[in-house]
């Protein structure tokens, strides 16, 4: 077996996704961000060849993490029914408020004020009354008049829109379905390529959930011949029919993103941050990680520095409860992106501290996801009172880590909820859990270690004490199970390093 690797101490607890894109995809690019902070890499499968740029991207994106000896999650992001303009006449045009627009069906254009999309239902789907929003909510439409091949609109907010720019319908019952064939093509790639995390693009229900893990445990089963790993869906939340149904939506997902970008088209710009705030807190009611997105650090597309409003944005999402927050263009394209990563990790670090201790104690609705869920009495999950007095115990002896040791992960998410000051030290024998960790707030995943829970914290203690993290004196408490036990984390010991 390879050694066990401590990473370097990284301040900040809040983990970082970053989206790769040509600025940022080589070997030390990617190395680079990681020493910087970032624990996720997004793969956006809306951009790039499809599955083959995603599949280069990632073998770089595994090359450099092996190299540093550290797990790394990956979270390749579905595309999802977006819609867009088709190409307009003259590549652009100014919406002008005295001149309506019309929308038709197909692709050919007749006039410049006349559109078409890569939505075939549109015409169908809205209705005289309806808004219809260009270019990331930059130009508000209203219809006005709707034929059987066609609809006009008038101009209420105008601008210039370009060919192939985004189209939102806030508040229209779409009837396109959520997965769209080329999702399909890229779910499936994913589980053959071991992707930790799917993001599943405007999500409306726990059914578009349940239809894309299908999906996957279908494909794993396909590969492998039997129900393997498949990757966390996270629910990427962004119109309102999610809003409205975020119960339901976050129980089937294994994690959510407050994806802010097209939620602030097809939501009022003016609700954003306390939808986030809601998503949020019954994300951590829930006890699944959310991840805060776009436009975080926006002007670092082309700046060293962020404004303060953006980095009062970072600040107030970890204050809010995030687990992570992500960089987009500022990784992906921009021309500053590891001065991102680090003035990300920067706000991070500083704004921790404002975050109360024991401000989550409790908080939890108890709701351990999957097998957990039966082992309640009276309400209280075995593992979650384990981990509360986990936490406790870590408090009363002044214990500066817990270590824990989990098969399924589950358990280390929910001691990550209870935002102990503590640092939390998660192992796994299985990879792909020690991947997943990476997105959970405070935790820094530990590979390499023996497949029997105890004798893996066991060894990290040693490995601990042999790299100069742990000295003697040093106060620990080790979470982790009996040895006839499969499911619950039922040992918590205190332990003094000697
Ligand atoms: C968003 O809309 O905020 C988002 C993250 O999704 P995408 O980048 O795929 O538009």
């Amino acid at each position: 077996m390879s050694e066990i690797v401590f990473p370097p101490q990284r301040p900040a607890r809040t983990k970082i996704v970053a989206t790769v894109g040509p600025a940022c995809d080589s070997e030390e690019m990617l190395t680079q961000l990681m020493l910087c902070g970032v624990t996720v890499f997004r793969l956006n499968m809306a951009h790039g060849s499809g599955t083959e740029d995603a599949q280069r991207r990632l073998d770089s994106i595994r090359l450099a993490a092996s190299k540093l000896c550290r797990p790394i999650g990956v979270l390749a992001d579905l595309a999802g029914p977006k819609m867009r303009l088709g190409e307009i006449a003259g590549g652009s045009y100014f919406c002008d408020p005295k001149i309506p627009i019309r929308f038709v069906r197909g692709e050919q254009v007749s006039a410049p004020n006349t559109f078409t999309t890569t939505y075939d239902c549109l015409i169908d789907d809205v209705n005289v009354g309806d808004s219809v929003m260009l270019a990331d909510g930059t130009v508000t439409l209203r219809v006005s008049e709707k034929n059987s091949d066609s609809i006009v609109c008038n101009v209420l907010q105008g601008g210039f829109v370009r060919s192939r720019q985004g189209v939102n319908l806030p508040g229209v019952k779409l009837s396109i379905r959520t997965l769209q064939p080329h999702d399909i093509v890229h779910a499936k790639w994913a589980v053959g390529a071991g992707v930790d995390f799917l993001g599943l693009s405007f999500v409306r229900s726990a059914d578009d959930v349940h239809e894309l893990r299908e999906i996957l445990a279908e494909t794993a089963h396909e590969n492998t011949g039997l129900f393997g790993e498949i990757p966390h869906i996270i629910a990427k939340i962004e119109k309102q029919e999610a809003v409205e149904k975020i119960d339901e939506i976050i129980d089937a997902a294994n994690g959510v993103m407050v994806a802010r970008g097209d939620l602030g088209v097809e939501l009022d710009i003016a609700r954003i941050a306390t939808v986030q705030k809601m998503i949020i807190n019954t994300c951590r009611r829930k006890l699944k990680p959310v991840i805060v997105a776009t436009q975080m650090l926006e002007s670092m597309h082309t700046h060293t520095i962020p404004t303060r409003a953006e980095a009062t944005d970072v600040a107030n999402a970890i204050l809010d409860g995030a687990d992570a927050t992500m960089l987009s263009g500022e990784t992906a394209v921009g021309e500053y992106p590891i001065e991102s990563v680090k003035m990300m990790n920067r706000i991070a670090e500083e704004t921790e501290k404002f975050i109360p201790k024991k401000a989550w104690a409790n908080y939890a609705d108890d709701k351990f996801p999957h097998h957990f869920s039966e082992h309640h009495r009276n309400g209280k999950s075995v593992t979650n009172a384990i981990c509360e007095a986990a936490v406790k115990l870590a408090e009363t002896i002044d214990a500066k880590r817990i270590l824990i040791a989990s098969r399924s992960g589950v358990s280390v998410m929910g001691l990550s909820n209870l935002r102990s000051s503590a640092q939390i030290i998660g192992t796994s024998h299985n990879p792909r859990v020690l991947n997943r960790m990476n997105l959970y707030w405070g935790v820094i995943p530990i590979m390499n270690v023996p497949e029997e829970p105890r004798d893996s914290l066991r060894e990290i203690v040693e490995v601990g004490k042999r790299a100069g993290r742990f000295e003697r004196g040093d106060r620990l408490v080790l979470v982790s199970t009996m040895g006839h036990s499969t499911v619950n984390h039922n040992i918590i010991y205190a332990h003094v390093v000697d």
